[in-house]
């Protein structure tokens, strides 16, 4: 089964994802991981997504849908975690063609719920394993290791989006974009609702109760 997490920049979308993948048989795209990937690696789309992505905006809907066809044309077959993709309507019309094409649909939209005071502490404090892509906050789940990822011994870093000046355009661009995505689910009847200020593995259970996967 495909799922679909949708919420804010901060609504805890990657920890359940990394939750999802650890005990039951997803793997995960996040679109967000790809392009930091490609920036990497220095590739066309990593240079063209940079600039962007250092300011808090979207990177194009047409880059975004190509890395996720070649994505999911790779993965035929497998049940796939969309953690920050779709984020745009435009996104979401061809995500369902992307997986028609490949014999595949949507299996649930998740909205992550949450209040958008809580974002930016959230963000801020948030501290992430170059290596394996933990994730850390330097408040609520401090690595014991002080900078270093207890699970694999990897540098931790602030994502550069995560700095308080980007904060606030990435918030913008999720009610002016993501937004009318939501909206978009609600109408065709998809969309199920978790509340994401909740413990992690509470959340986790709401998630695995609405998938069918509870014991
Ligand atoms: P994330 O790691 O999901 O917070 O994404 C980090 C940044 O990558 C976003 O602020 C955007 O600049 C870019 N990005 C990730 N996914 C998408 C998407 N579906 N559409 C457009 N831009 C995206």
């Amino acid at each position: 089964m495909n799922v679909i997490l949708i919420g804010a920049p901060g609504s805890g979308k990657g920890t359940q994802s990394r939750y999802l993948m650890d005990k039951h048989n997803f793997i995960q795209l996040s679109t967000g991981d790809l392009l930091r990937a490609a920036i990497a690696a220095k590739t066309a789309v990593g240079l063209e997504a940079k600039g962007l992505m250092d300011q808090g905006k979207l990177v194009p809907d047409d880059v975004m849908i190509k890395l996720v066809d070649s994505y999911v044309e790779q993965n035929k077959g497998k049940s796939i975690i969309f953690d920050g993709f779709p984020r745009t309507v435009a996104q979401a019309e061809n995500l369902e063609l992307v997986l028609k094409k490949n014999s595949s649909a949507i299996g649930k939209v998740i909205y992550f719920r949450i209040n958008p005071k809580l974002l930016v502490k959230r963000l801020t404090g948030r501290r992430t394993c170059v290596k394996c892509g933990e994730i850390y906050h330097i408040d609520s789940k401090p690595s014991s290791k002080g900078d270093i990822c207890e699970k694999c011994g990897g540098e931790l870093k602030q994502r550069p989006d995560d700095r308080k000046e980007v904060i606030g355009e990435r918030l913008d661009q999720f009610s002016k974009n993501t937004g009318p995505t939501i909206d978009y689910y609600i109408k065709k009847n998809m969309l199920a609702e978790v509340d994401c200020e909740k413990d992690p593995e509470l959340i986790l259970k709401d998630i695995e109760k609405i998938l069918g996967l509870s014991n």
